[in-house]
């Protein structure tokens, strides 16, 4: 049976490496929730609608409709890329600018209505694996399988860390740190579908656990 797994947790813990790894094992669609909320960001901040000291909120509603997210499958990256408006964003929406940003755009109940009926629509028939907030509390609340990982915020920070300094992203880690604490902090405490963990869902602490470790837990729980 193809079954729908819900990954939720705080940012950086991994999620998406191990959402990426189970589509490929079991043959699922992976979804990257956190993509679209970024898209949504870019297209914000492009429009001049979101800074850091400002929100234009009225301006964005008001262009949603126009807003059309896209996941196109990279066979080389063996996983999808977000495209906005037609537009290859992968890269664009993964930058610390768009991380400074996008939990304010996050807490507006109007995005989050339209990206949650998107994410609904593709994960209808099962198969898939969905990573983000509020996967297993509003977007599949009967999802088979309901994973919620945590780490401590210095191991999120500096995994962070080397993902962007390997891109060739010049950022300090002090700024990398205090951004994974600060999303945390609003997703945690918006009013609108804050993160928490579903009642049923299984917590995975990975501060000290690797993928493979991680990986082999989780089909476990699958498999059984
Ligand atoms: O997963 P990622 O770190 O890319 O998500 C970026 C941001 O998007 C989160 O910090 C959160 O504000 C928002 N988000 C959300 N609900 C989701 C996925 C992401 O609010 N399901």
């Amino acid at each position: 049976k193809k079954i729908t797994i819900a990954i939720d947790g705080f940012s950086s813990t991994g999620k998406s490496t191990i959402a990426k790894l189970l589509a490929k094992k079991y043959n699922y669609i992976y979804v990257d929730t956190g993509a679209m909320y970024r898209a949504v960001t870019l297209f914000a901040n492009k429009n001049n609608y979101v800074g850091v000291d400002f929100l234009r909120k009225e301006n964005l509603v008001s262009q949603l409709p126009n807003i059309s997210l896209q996941f196109k499958f990279n066979k080389d990256l063996g996983f999808a890329e977000m495209y906005l408006n037609g537009d290859n964003v992968e890269k664009e929406i993964r930058t610390l600018e768009v991380s400074q940003l996008v939990s304010k755009i996050a807490a507006i109940s109007e995005v989050r209505k339209k990206l949650v009926a998107e994410q609904q629509l593709m994960g209808k028939d099962g198969g898939v694996v969905m990573d983000g907030r509020d996967i297993g509390t509003v977007v599949f609340p009967d999802a088979d399988l309901k994973l919620f990982m945590t780490a401590s915020a210095d191991k999120r920070a500096l995994r962070r860390y080397k993902e962007l300094i390997e891109r060739g992203d010049n950022v300090d880690y002090n700024d990398i740190l205090f951004n994974v604490q600060e999303r945390d902090r609003v997703d945690s405490t918006r009013k609108d579908s804050p993160l928490v963990k579903a009642d049923d869902a299984i917590e995975i602490d990975n501060s000290d656990m690797g993928i493979n470790e991680q990986f082999e837990l989780i089909c476990n729980l699958i498999d059984k």
